[in-house]
Formats: C-alpha cells, sequence, structure tokens
C-alpha cells in the first residue's frame, strides 16, 4: 500500500515538474551541428546536415532537466545551400508555434554559413512574441571537442529563460548572444567565428544562464518583435543579386546578366565607405534613369556606414546604412514586397 502511494506521489511530482518546464520547439535545418566526419580529427571535408534532430537532442541529455522538448526536421542541408522556399517554410512553421500556447521558445539549428541572413531574414517577418534562437556549430558532431552540444545545451536554456522573453529573433553562440541585425561570421574555422562589428554582443550565456547587455535594451535595432514586412500567403520573394567592387573592374557583365535573369534589384558591394567603380556606376545610373532596378550601395568593408552624396541621392541610389551586402540583401527583396519607392525603402534601411 506504502509503495503504491509512494508511486503515485512519485507520477504527480514527475508530471508537476514535467508541466512547470517551459516546452521548447527545435525546429532543425542540418549545419554542422548535424556534421558527420570520418575522424574525430576532421574539422573540413564532412558532410553537413547528415544526422537527425532526435540524435542531436539525445545527445544532449541536459537539455531535458530545463524544458520539455520536441524536435522537427524543416531541412538537413548545407546552409550554404539555403534557399527562400526553406526560408517561407520556416516562416510558416514559426508563425504557427508563435500562436501555440503550449510552446514557450523555438531554438534552430542551422548551419554557420547563412545563419546571419535567415536570422535578420525571420526577425524581419516574425511576430516573433516567444524567443527564436538560432544556433550552430563549427566543428562536426563526429570532431574531437565538437561545439554543437554546448551551443545547442545553451540556445535551449536561453530560449527557455525569462531574460529572452520579449527578446524576439537571437542568434547564440558561442557562449554569446547576438542580434540578428548586427550579426556575421568572420572567420572561416574559428569557433569564435560569430561577432557584431558594428555593436558587439547583446549578452552572454554563462553556466546556462543568459545575461543580457545593459545597453542592449536600449537598442531599438537589437531586436524587433512585430513583423516589419508582412509575407503571409506570398509564395516565392523578389530577386536580389549582390555585385562586387574590385580593382580593375568596372564591367557591366554581371549587372547586365543578372538583370536579364529577372533581378529587381542589386546590391553593390562596394570597396571603402561604399565607393563604386565608375565605368560600373555608369551603367547603374543609367539603369536607375530607367526605373530598371533598385540599386543598394553597401561595404565590402565589413563594419561602417555607407554615405550617400546629395548627387547620388539625386540618382536615386539608396544606402545600406551599415548592413552587410549579404543582409542587404534580405532587407531589399523585403522592401520589394512592399513598394519600388526609393525614398521610402531608403526608410526602411535607416529603420531596420
Ligand atoms: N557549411 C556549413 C553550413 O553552413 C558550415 C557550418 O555549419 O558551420 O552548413
Amino acid at each position: 500500500m506504502r509503495n503504491i502511494i509512494y508511486g503515485v506521489l512519485l507520477m504527480i511530482s514527475l508530471s508537476v515538474n514535467a508541466l512547470a518546464k517551459p516546452h521548447i520547439v527545435i525546429l532543425a535545418t542540418g549545419g554542422t551541428i548535424a556534421g558527420e566526419a570520418k575522424s574525430e580529427l576532421a574539422t573540413t571535408g564532412y558532410k553537413a546536415g547528415s544526422i537527425a534532430i532526435d540524435t542531436l537532442i539525445n545527445a544532449v541529455p541536459e537539455m531535458k532537466e530545463i524544458a520539455n522538448i520536441s524536435g522537427e526536421q524543416i531541412a538537413n542541408i548545407d546552409s550554404s545551400n539555403m534557399s527562400d522556399e526553406i526560408w517561407l517554410k520556416l516562416y510558416g512553421r514559426l508563425s504557427e508555434l508563435m500562436e501555440d500556447s503550449s510552446v514557450d521558445g523555438v531554438v534552430i539549428t542551422h548551419g554557420t554559413d547563412t545563419m546571419e541572413e535567415s536570422a535578420y531574414f525571420l526577425s524581419l517577418v516574425l511576430d516573433a512574441k516567444k524567443p527564436i534562437v538560432l544556433t550552430g556549430a563549427m566543428r562536426p558532431a563526429s570532431a574531437m571537442s565538437a561545439d554543437g552540444a554546448k551551443n545547442l545545451y545553451n540556445a535551449l536554456a536561453l530560449a527557455a529563460s525569462k531574460e529572452a522573453r520579449s527578446r524576439g529573433v537571437m542568434v547564440a553562440i558561442n557562449d554569446r548572444i547576438f542580434s540578428p541585425r548586427d550579426v556575421t561570421k568572420t572567420h572561416t574555422l574559428n569557433i569564435d567565428t560569430f561577432k557584431s562589428p558594428n555593436s558587439g554582443e547583446i549578452g552572454y550565456i554563462i553556466d546556462g544562464k543568459a545575461v543580457f547587455n545593459t545597453l542592449s535594451q536600449v537598442s531599438p535595432k537589437a531586436a524587433f518583435k512585430k513583423a516589419a514586412f508582412n509575407i503571409k500567403g506570398l509564395k516565392s520573394l523578389p530577386k536580389v543579386d549582390i555585385v562586387y567592387t574590385y580593382s580593375n573592374d568596372g564591367s557591366k557583365v554581371a549587372i547586365e546578366a543578372f538583370l536579364g535573369a529577372g533581378s529587381k534589384g542589386i546590391i553593390v558591394a562596394g570597396s571603402g565607405a561604399g565607393s563604386i567603380h565608375q565605368n560600373q556606376k555608369d551603367y547603374l545610373i543609367q539603369l536607375l534613369k530607367d526605373k530598371k532596378l533598385v540599386v543598394v550601395k553597401s561595404s565590402r568593408v565589413g563594419s561602417g556606414i555607407v554615405p550617400l552624396s546629395s548627387e547620388e541621392v539625386a540618382q536615386g541610389f539608396i544606402s545600406a546604412n551599415n548592413l552587410n551586402p549579404q543582409k542587404a540583401r534580405v532587407l531589399l527583396m523585403l522592401s520589394l514586397t512592399k513598394t519600388k519607392d526609393i525614398k521610402e525603402i531608403q526608410k526602411y534601411f535607416n529603420m531596420y
């Protein structure tokens, strides 16, 4: 009899405990965090996106102590192959999860190559009422001293934490927390690769606890909770491409090709403070005059604002502000779902 009572009490306390834990959904998209190599020493030449989400979850049993977890496989790719199609799929599923009252937060496992683009995209299109934390790894799961398990644990701890509420989309990797707008990958192989060159990280995860920098609370660009762009029902996104400026360049070949392939907008990864080779620029000015394209000046430098002269404003160029070319591309794609008005688009670049 006593054993039965103990048994019942234990079951009640286990289920109360389970109820008390936040429910976090992990959406897996692949990447090195789900990558496997033949040798423990290999950190290159492996296949990203080969391990399924349940295996990743089971590899970090500590996570179950802090949350009730369910995993879903959205894709299993190397993130260099990320596509609009997967973005729209992620957007659709995340929109549902934001409305699902049984869910407290979401973690997205993602390759590190294009994580910054996906994070920024999601931050602009979702009403992120709950924390959405992207994470990944630089070393494959099979590597000696792999970083994936800790990153996954930290991302989950962040998504489940009170501190993360109302902070929307974030990137958590290598013990740091970043805003989706400012974060970028800065090293090809090192695990300390993610930085926010213009603003720094917004916080840290120390022993599984999220600690935010005080300043990040006042940065209007740190996180978007309300969707800046409504893409509900869209089956595709406007095509925007990036043209690089470099010494002895100045040809219009790439621009012509992009235009011919249906580009609606061009981001120029200019040199220095956004300078464009004059030959290339003359062609762009002509296209702007003919209203063939929207053109955003950004910089290949990696940090800092791109200013526009009054002449350039009159010619119709838009400044990317301090967004890097790949992020400027995301914002221009979304801007073009709303308007072609250059002044309006410039406002988005100043605001988001
Ligand atoms: N190429 C990999 C990817 O982005 C790199 C990584 O995940 O670290 O999927």
